[in-house]
């Protein structure tokens, strides 16, 4: 199966509400989609999101990394070499973490065609069904208890709530939060490296004394801080898990050396594919480190890809995917079945993505 052209492309999803985070605000899904195509007509399908305030990966960052490094790269090579290919998207740019993770994604798909068996049984084949939170915007109070009793309605057993935004009224957000769905519901917070780490420690003490029982919280200093992460992670009574503080698997082992981080986000557009996702996922069971698998605002391509990481490692505890049910329409045909919290993972070979609808070919 040799790698005849890789194909990019566009697609737009209007999200149902905003997207609102300590670091940007957001209205749609615009994400580049790559097909690798093959001399026996096998397709293989990728995705990456422009996250610039998180990865530095702008769309034509994207599209510029795939056709000028990668795509040179990997054309006329055989999808049976898969590791000599895995590592040459790897090392034929540096940094472009998204692209590597769309390219990287389909030829995972590629090779699981190749030998017809679904990705997620190739890598470990732990489970068939996982279950995702789902991540409430940063608002007022009242409007983020709204939003919280509608995801409790439709069935979310844990939400993801964004904080950081303007930290004196972070206590309140939440406990307006809490007051308005009840104790049954999980609730994880995320300040998106909004805190310094004296900070992060008064606020989550406080929030643990006012009864909030908050189960973690993501990246609560700046990435570059693993002291600060450390610092919070031994002075909180609230578990710290870090995001983007790890990229790479060298970022997850020095975290888990320091001791600095209860738990690691592993994303796909952060460590560049499934490739080094599975590393980080090793280094995870060695170290005992609990894993979240999580998404950027994704399409279904991509979080598809995760879900299949997701359901072939024990490690990957907590999931974060709820990218596909916060966009308003799905372009994409075939991978996992997204029903509100459900994900349930497709057994077609590879990844199981069937094609694109309304996709812009550049
Ligand atoms: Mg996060």
């Amino acid at each position: 199966m040799k790698i005849t052209e890789v194909k990019l492309g566009r697609i737009s999803v209007p999200l149902r509400v905003p997207f609102k985070t300590a670091l940007r605000s957001v209205n749609s899904v615009e994400d580049v989609i790559v097909e690798v195509h093959t001399d026996t007509g096998a397709v293989g399908y990728g995705e990456a999101p422009p996250t610039g305030a998180i990865t530095g990966d702008t769309t034509g960052a994207i599209i510029g990394a795939i056709q000028d490094h990668i795509a040179r790269s990997v054309v006329g090579r055989d999808v049976d070499d898969f590791e000599d290919v895995l590592q040459t998207v790897q090392k034929c740019v540096v940094k472009n973490t998204s692209a590597k993770a769309a390219v990287d994604m389909a030829l995972w798909d590629l090779y699981g065609q190749l030998y017809k068996i679904p990705v997620h049984k190739l890598m470990g084949g732990a489970r068939k069904r996982i279950v995702t939170d789902i991540t409430i915007s940063v608002n007022p109070p009242e409007e983020m208890a709204r939003d919280a009793v509608n995801a409790v309605a439709r069935g979310y057993e844990t939400l993801k709530i964004k904080v950081g935004v303007n930290p004196e009224l972070d206590v309140a957000r939440l406990t307006a939060v809490r007051k308005a769905i009840g104790d049954k519901t999980r609730i994880c917070i995320d300040a998106n490296q909004a805190w310094n780490p004296k900070q992060a420690v008064r606020l989550l003490n406080q929030m643990q004394d006012r009864g909030l029982d908050i189960e973690f919280v993501e990246q609560p200093v700046q990435a570059h801080d693993f002291q600060g992460l450390k610092y919070v992670t031994e002075r909180s009574y609230v578990p710290v898990l870090a995001d983007e503080s790890v990229f790479s698997p060298e970022d997850a082992v020095t975290i888990m050396r320091m001791g600095a981080a209860d738990l690691v986000n592993i994303k796909l557009m952060k460590c560049g594919g499934l490739y080094n996702a599975l590393k980080i996922a090793s280094a995870a069971e060695v170290y005992g480190v609990e894993c979240m698998i999580g998404c950027m605002l994704e399409a279904k391509i991509s979080v598809n890809a995760a879900v299949h990481l997701a359901c072939a490692k024990k490690i990957i505890t907590k999931v974060d995917l709820d990218g596909p049910v916060l966009c308003s329409e799905d372009p994409i045909l075939g991978g996992a079945v997204f029903q509100e919290q459900l994900i349930t993972v497709s057994d077609e070979p590879g990844l199981g993505i069937k094609g694109v609808e309304g996709i812009r070919y550049l």
